[in-house]
């Protein structure tokens, strides 16, 4: 939903509805920003040399400074979350072993948001009233946080809060760490006055992604020219007229939603020649990565990084993806909380951000599958690389009101029930070529009914708006059906065949 632009007046921006041409007042620019934005690239020069001091040292001295964040980051939360010190009420004082920290869940967390945070002054009641509202995003919260927002596969949604310094960090990895590789030009070039960038994103809500790029919108107005973010619910065929239009140079955007980009692409109705593609916020696969590279004929990026932390780990040409390890700690293990070993898959990794103090991500459950690459990389970065068999939900391909398929994003899908109908924990089925059915979860057979009734009506307003033709959807009285082993929730399962077809 959220294309931001500036408008006729200089001090203000508007929101254009992507696809709808609705406008909407944004507020005023603040000119704080500008100070902001000074303040940052201050903050981001420093971390740009620490960073580049942590590459070129030794592996001793690389162990020591993770050490010493990970024994700083305890002791803060320890001192300043009421959760981490009832938490670890069990732990020695002055304990500085990571190992012997107990797990932490999203679940967990959410129930004592309040005491979770070091800052007294964020409240949970306060934030959610503050991510209801889409025409904030970005906006700093008490004048210096960043605040997004996500679900993931539990169902729980998740408020983040990210103080100034992670920020910084994220900025920073991002800029220094990443490997351009010689077809791409450098990427400082990228917002240079030719240089268009687009971000076709999930945009109902305050999520990372999007708050991300707004925010460098609004601290750095001579970016904001050239940078525009397009709405994943949109129907392809806009999509690919507006990107037709803004003839972007850089695509950011899911795998999923790159393929479909390729496929248009290649059938001849997307004409753009962007000189690098960035995947991410799903599991990228081998066969998309191809298919992707292809179709645009350019290098593909990949990111592996969450809502808890940006920049868990950088693409290197290999299609490796190295961690941040100076920055992040992520621990592969089974589903009893052993660690597995390199080479073999884990059931959960565990995640310590180690840049943000203001909410401490301290052995954090994510829930993602990754196995540790058990042989050095050719590329010759010496930090470890992982694979992500990671989140990803089904693509749907149904039959068009005119005839064509109509392919559906399980993202678009999920934010369209997450944010029009405010449910979180639900599983829509493919069950026929035109038919699916939808579980929702609620407490009481009443509460589901209600909830279950408002999101396939959300849903069917938006099957109708990507153009989908005649239609069974069926609401479940069950409950939502987890995999019995990984205790996932598919949100999002197509039929088989158009699986194989899609
Ligand atoms: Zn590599």
């Amino acid at each position: 939903m959220t294309q931001v632009k500036p408008c006729g007046e200089r001090s203000r921006y508007v929101v254009c509805m992507a696809g709808t041409g609705e406008h909407a007042p944004r507020g005023a620019l603040d000119p704080w920003d500008w100070w902001r934005g000074t303040g940052e690239l201050w903050r981001w020069g420093s971390r740009v040399r620490e960073i580049w001091l942590d590459d070129l040292a030794d592996e001793a001295t690389r162990r020591a400074t993770r050490q010493r964040r990970i024994a700083a980051l305890i002791a803060h939360a320890r001192e300043h979350s009421a959760f981490y010190r009832s938490h670890y009420r069990g732990l020695p004082d002055g304990c500085t072993d990571l190992r012997a920290c107990p797990p932490v869940t999203r679940a967990q967390l959410m129930a004592d948001f309040d005491g979770w945070v070091t800052d007294p002054q964020l409240r949970r009641h306060e934030l959610e009233a503050f991510v209801r509202d889409p025409s904030r995003i970005a906006e700093p919260w008490l004048g210096k946080y960043a605040i997004w927002t996500s679900s993931g596969t539990t169902g729980v949604p998740g408020i983040y809060v990210q103080d100034p310094d992670a920020l910084a960090i994220y900025a920073a990895l991002l800029t220094t760490r990443f490997e351009f590789g010689p077809m791409i030009v450098d990427p400082w070039q990228l917002s240079g006055a030719s240089a268009r960038m687009a971000l076709v994103a999930a945009t109902g809500g305050h999520f990372a992604g999007v708050v991300w790029w707004e925010r460098q919108r609004r601290l750095h107005p001579l970016l904001a020219a050239h940078t525009r973010v397009f709405s994943i619910l949109q129907p392809l065929d806009v999509l690919v007229t507006r990107l037709n239009e803004w003839q972007p140079a850089f695509v950011g955007s899911y795998p999923t939603m790159l393929a479909l980009l390729a496929g248009e692409q290649c059938e001849g109705r997307l004409k753009i020649r962007p000189r690098a593609v960035w995947s991410g916020g799903e599991a990228l696969t081998a066969a998309d990565r191809v298919a992707i590279a292809d179709g645009f004929a350019c290098p593909v990026i990949e990111d592996y990084g969450a809502s808890e932390c940006m920049q868990i780990a950088f693409g290197c040409r290999h299609g490796r993806l190295h961690l941040n390890d100076d920055w992040v700690e992520l621990e592969p293990v089974d589903d009893r909380g052993r660690p597995v070993p390199p080479g073999q898959p884990s059931d959960t990794v565990l995640l310590t951000n180690l840049a943000n103090r203001v909410q401490p991500v301290i052995r954090y459950d994510l829930g993602d599958s990754v196995t540790l690459d058990p042989a050095p990389c050719p590329c010759g970065q010496r930090r470890p690389s992982v694979q992500v068999q990671g989140r990803r939900d089904d693509v749907l391909v149904l039959d068009g009101a005119a005839g064509a398929s109509v392919r559906l994003l399980p993202l678009a899908i999920e934010t369209v029930i997450e944010e029009e109908a405010g449910v979180h924990r639900f599983q829509l089925v493919q069950t026929g070529r035109n038919a699916l059915v939808l579980r929702v979860d609620a407490p009481g057979a009443r509460r589901r009914m209600v909830a279950g009734r408002r999101a396939a009506r959300a849903l069917a307003r938006f099957l109708k708006a990507q153009g989908v033709g005649p239609l069974e959807l069926k609401l479940d009285e069950g409950a939502p059906q987890a995999n019995p082993v990984s205790g996932k929730l598919c949100r999002v399962r197509a039929l088989k065949a158009a699986k194989a077809s899609g």
